[in-house]
């Protein structure tokens, strides 16, 4: 039988990576939340609104269309029919997206879209709140973790070659943009407490992804 699972963890777990495989292997659909709190993020800075402007973003909360489609490389996003899969992993939206991702209706509108993309199973989805608060009924929750310095690690291997940044400010990024996710008010992130905790610090991205294949056929 499908089952949805659910991924969760602070930034640079390694979720993506791992969600996007593990849905390849079990022939489930993969599905980025982050994305879509990033969207909204892109779409706000270039409309002038703030994060501190609930009014403002409300509107352009509800007013948003934000598409899905899921590939074979992973997912490409829509924002009113433009495409944003490469726009929203801009420094900009990284930087900004948790202060975004703590407004009530932000969370309110994606919660919304989630559930629906999940109605009929068979996705594996990556987030923060996806086990503990969208999808409290996966069959399969898994808290993917690794320390703070093995993320920023794996973060500055894949951006080096991009973006100039030192190893230790991606650290301190990392380190904050947790604290205010692990801090919001709603729905924050949190380990589920029917999750596993996988800490992947010292694993390989494939062990890792055995390890929850695995698990999603026990
Ligand atoms: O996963 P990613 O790093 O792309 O997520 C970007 C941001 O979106 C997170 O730091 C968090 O603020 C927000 N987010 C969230 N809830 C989710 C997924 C992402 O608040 N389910």
């Amino acid at each position: 039988d499908r089952m949805n699972i659910a991924i969760d963890g602070p930034a640079g777990a390694g979720k993506s990576t791992v969600a996007r495989k593990v849905a390849e292997q079990l022939g489930y659909v993969y599905i980025d939340t982050g994305a879509m709190y990033r969207a909204v993020t892109l779409c706000a800075q270039r409309a002038g609104v703030s994060a501190e402007q609930p009014d403002k973003l409300d509107q352009l909360a509800r007013s948003l269309q934000i598409e899905i489609e899921p590939g074979e490389h992973g997912q490409s996003v829509f924002i009113n029919g433009e495409e944003v899969t490469s726009l929203i992993r801009s420094r900009e939206v990284t930087l900004q997206v948790s202060h975004f991702a703590a407004n009530e209706t932000v969370r309110e509108v994606l919660g919304t879209m989630q559930r629906q993309l999940a109605a009929r199973k068979g996705v594996v989805m990556d987030g923060r709140d996806i086990g503990s608060h969208v999808l409290p009924d996966a069959e399969l929750k898994i808290f993917l973790t690794a320390s703070v310095k093995e993320r920023a690690m794996r973060r500055f291997r894949e951006i080096a070659d991009s973006q100039i940044i030192t190893l230790e400010q991606l650290e301190t990024e990392i380190a904050e943009r947790d604290r205010l996710d692990e801090q919001r008010d709603i729905s924050p992130l949190v380990c589920a407490s029917d999750a596993v905790v996988l800490d992947s610090t010292g694993m390989t991205i494939d062990e890792v992804i055995q390890a929850i294949v695995k698990l999603s056929r026990t």
